[in-house]
């Protein structure tokens, strides 16, 4: 993936590793749709953000997104690569199109 300047910043803050580890103590197991559906107990050890940090285009935006506590998911190392690969599974307009509708929901709620 190809990571932007502006995320790399915000991902080696102290403010982002304080965060993550925060939301990873209070809920340490994994929240993905299987993992949850299924009741599987699955220890954490990740964390994702739902609304892509990049799915924005401006630093004040992407901070946002990127400390949003609500915008956060405690996830497995296997199941945060499967996110992943489903977020980009799909053809890039529709993932296009449901990412600029939950960036929007995520922005009018909390922005
Ligand atoms: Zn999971
Ligand atoms: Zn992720």
């Amino acid at each position: 993936m190809s990571k932007d300047a502006n995320y790399i910043k915000l991902i080696n803050t102290t403010r982002w590793r304080q965060l993550r580890l925060k939301k990873l103590q209070a809920q340490p197991l994994c929240e993905c749709d299987e993992c949850t559906a299924n009741e599987k107990i699955t220890p954490a050890t990740e964390v994702h953000h739902i609304v892509p940090v990049e799915s924005v285009n401006n630093i004040e935006q992407m901070e946002t997104l990127m400390f949003a506590f609500k915008n956060l998911m405690s996830v497995s190392h296997e199941c945060h690569v499967k996110i992943h690969q489903e977020m980009f599974s799909h053809s890039k307009v529709n993932v296009k199109k449901a990412n600029e509708k939950r960036t929007k929901r995520f922005i009018d709620k909390y922005l």
